[in-house]
């Protein structure tokens, strides 16, 4: 670089820090450039103007509101000893708007960084000690009382590199663990709900919005097991977006997770719901302090089923009827509600209306045109998934102080059904229309309904001893 350009530089940060040292800069309007005071020969020239500090500071001023840096609490409250230098990795939105270190996921996050604790009094270089490839530095002073922090007894300052110069740019600490939740308080012991293990068998569109509103609710532990990739096709529908196609949904599905809150456990499995891995399905069922099974088809259904009423673990299971015209929600506790074989059982004509391939779509599809496989509207799987995720909290919080205490006595169905629209063609096809009706079954209502056990149930066959023995017959 010209020492000309350097110089014009060092002027201008200390302008924009607001140290005045007397050097003045001009503006040429003819070759709009600018240059130090002492190559310009034409002070009084019209076509040129004169920057001071004071100029500068007023423009500064736009520059200051639109970029920052965001940190977190943690990185500055872990950081006390004064030898250490962390290096951390941003992000840099919106071109330099605003580098951000709260990324999950650090190959994404490619701007280097540096944050360094200095001691109180030090008057060492602040720009020494750093990695070469460094865009942003963070320097940490902790004055006398270290323990209350973000507040006045630490100094943060923060520095961009923009055009080989350091520019001080303000910092954003953000106290992530103490505020992440904070809306959910007073109506959830989010304490409570973050020691649990949430087991969901199946990512795809229902079993995302599940997990994305567990997340949101305070869950932090979750194991995800699904064998598929995501699609384009699956965006209208999944919380997944565009950038996670070709992934398998369970490890965006982990990311998603972790941007919520990055204190979140994930653990995954990429393999298909069968027998042969059954060992891995049972691992994970034991694990769980509920099961959430949201799969396609019938058959990984039962299995889940036979597994978690062999370990005794409540499993709640969602299905979409075909293009999404309605959903049904089932609620299994083992050896006391009938379990998904029972339901099979006393349903037998409640066949699975699932379009999961292309021959069930030819074969479901009333139309003359083809139908895509699995049809339906993101909105009218959010019902199903908003139901499955509240009987999902209810189960977590049994036993703890909450103001949804109240929905333990709305909830105690084994089944629940919603219909989105009267689906010409199906059962449901000739009801009422809405309108102002109260009663009745109708579209956009839940309605919940009894069911019994199977005493011939291969699964939770032994269901009459077990109400003997509660009796104490
Ligand atoms: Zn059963």
């Amino acid at each position: 670089m010209r020492t000309e350009e350097k110089n014009i530089r060092q002027i201008l940060e200390n302008m924009a820090k607001g140290k005045d040292s007397g050097e003045k800069l001009t503006y040429d309007r003819d070759t709009k450039s600018i240059r130090t005071n002492s190559s310009h020969h034409e002070e009084n020239n019209a076509g040129t103007i004169n920057l001071t500090a004071e100029d500068f500071r007023f423009a500064a001023k736009g520059v200051d509101s639109s970029g920052h840096i965001v940190i977190t609490e943690d990185v500055i409250k872990n950081l006390t000893d004064p030898a250490e230098i962390k290096p951390v990795h941003f992000m840099c939105w919106d071109k330099g708007d605003v580098y951000s270190m709260i990324g999950v996921d650090k190959s994404q996050c490619n701007i280097h960084g540096t944050v360094r604790f200095l001691k109180e009094g030090s008057q060492e270089s602040e720009f020494d000690i750093g990695n070469a490839d460094d865009r942003v530095r963070i320097f940490v002073r902790h004055r006398k009382n270290r323990k209350s922090l973000p507040g006045k007894s630490t100094e943060v300052r923060g520095y961009v590199l923009e055009n080989e110069n350091w520019i001080e740019t303000p910092v954003e600490v953000v106290p992530i663990e103490d505020e992440i939740f904070s809306r959910n308080i007073g109506l959830i012991e989010t304490k409570a709900i973050s020691s649990k293990n949430v087991a969901l068998f199946a990512a795809g569109s229902v079993g995302s919005e599940i997990c994305s509103a567990l997340a949101k609710a305070g869950v932090d532990d979750f194991s995800i097991m699904d064998y598929d990739r995501l699609k384009v096709c699956n965006i209208s529908r999944h919380s997944a977006g565009l950038p996670h196609v070709g992934r398998f949904k369970t490890k965006a599905m982990a990311q998603m997770v972790r941007e919520i809150s990055p204190y979140s456990r994930v653990t995954t499995s990429e393999k298909k719901i069968c027998k042969e891995n059954i060992q891995e399905v049972r691992q994970i069922i034991n694990k769980a302090d509920i099961v959430i099974c949201t799969t396609d088809n019938r058959k990984s259904r039962l299995i889940i089923n036979r597994e978690c009423v062999s370990a005794g673990k409540t499993c709640i299971y969602a299905g979409l009827f075909r293009r999404a015209h309605g959903g049904q929600v089932f609620r299994v506790y083992p050896q006391i509600s009938p379990c998904y074989q029972c339901f099979c059982m006393l349903f037998p004509e409640q066949k699975d209306q699932r379009v999961s391939n292309p021959e069930q779509a030819r074969r479901l599809t009333y139309s003359d045109r083809p139908v895509a496989v699995e049809p339906g509207l993101a909105n009218d799987i959010s019902p199903i998934s908003n139901m499955v995720t509240k009987l999902a909290i209810q189960e977590l919080l049994k036993g703890t102080v909450t103001t949804l205490r109240s929905l333990d006595d709305d909830l105690v169905a084994p089944w629940y059904l919603w219909l989105n629209c009267r689906m010409e063609g199906t059962q449901y096809g000739d009801l009422e229309p809405l309108e102002f009706n109260l009663g009745g079954i109708h579209i956009l209502r839940w309605y919940g309904i009894d069911a019994k056990c199977q005493p011939g149930c291969p699964v939770c066959g032994d269901f009459e001893a077990h109400l003997a023995k509660c009796a104490g017959v």
